[in-house]
């Protein structure tokens, strides 16, 4: 399988989406697949989609894209204020709102099965580390969350939406990233990895992170992109709440 790069939750993150395209290409990317959540949050919304739209052999719809279409319900207050926000820039760009509206929640491929949430509910469904085996309470050695999306894949799946990088394996154990040395080899196994996110990274690290896949082997890249300008953006816009852009810079 050619080379792949796997991106997710962009969230109108311009800069942080072309370090990570730039990066992709010069370790020799040459498909990309995109697991959702272009919009929400960020101040170049339409400019990500024009891209991502033109370059991208998959896209899956994220919550973020729902919520443009459908109203944002069950989204915080700061959230809900982007999505709106969101909406009218996207209205104003010919053809992006039938295009959101035909994204696939799921798409298989002949090497892996791709989403936004998780297998079993592909949308918002969120998985993470504490629900893997490590971090049960004592003596449970048994996840029916992990149980039911295991159920519905049967090769590698990749999945976005927490903006946490790393693998849940088929005996339900976690690996980030940082503990395989960033490569992890799926030999082809039922497995969820989720591969971060590009434009609001919430594990500390304010790097954009995305993967690499070979079709077996799962590399993970962290990039350095220009985080003061994307919260710049942020802030320079009058209807996106400031903590959105000021949390770019928290890394969380
Ligand atoms: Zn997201």
């Amino acid at each position: 399988m050619s080379l792949t790069a796997i991106i997710s939750d962009i969230h109108g993150n311009l800069p942080a989406l072309e370090a990570v395209l730039a990066d992709a290409r010069e370790r020799g990317a040459e498909r990309f697949w995109c697991l959702g959540d272009i919009v929400g949050y960020g101040a170049n919304p339409t400019e990500c989609l024009t891209i991502l739209r033109e370059l991208c052999q998959h896209i899956i719809r994220g919550n973020h894209e729902q919520a443009v279409l459908d109203g944002p319900y069950g989204f915080n207050p700061l959230a809900a204020a982007a999505i709106r926000w969101t909406r009218a820039e996207v209205l104003k760009v010919e053809d992006q709102l039938p295009f959101i509206s035909e994204l696939p929640e799921r798409v298989d491929t002949d090497h892996a099965v791709l989403v936004h949430g998780s297998p079993s509910q592909p949308l918002d469904e969120y998985l993470f580390r504490e629900d893997t085996l490590d971090h049960l309470p004592r003596n449970r050695d048994y996840s029916p969350k992990l149980a039911r999306s295991f159920r519905h894949i049967d090769r590698p799946c990749f999945v976005g939406h927490t903006h946490i990088p790393g693998v849940i394996d088929g005996e339900f154990r976690w690996t980030a990233p940082a503990e395989c040395d960033n490569e992890y080899d799926t030999r082809g196994l039922a497995c969820i990895v989720n591969v971060g996110s590009v434009g609001q990274p919430r594990d500390g690290d304010t790097r954009a992170s995305y993967a690499l896949f070979d079709g077996q082997v799962v590399t993970f890249r962290r990039i350095i992109y220009d985080v003061e300008s994307a919260a710049l953006a942020i802030l320079n816009t009058r209807d996106l709440p400031d903590p959105l852009g000021r949390r770019l810079i928290e890394g969380w």
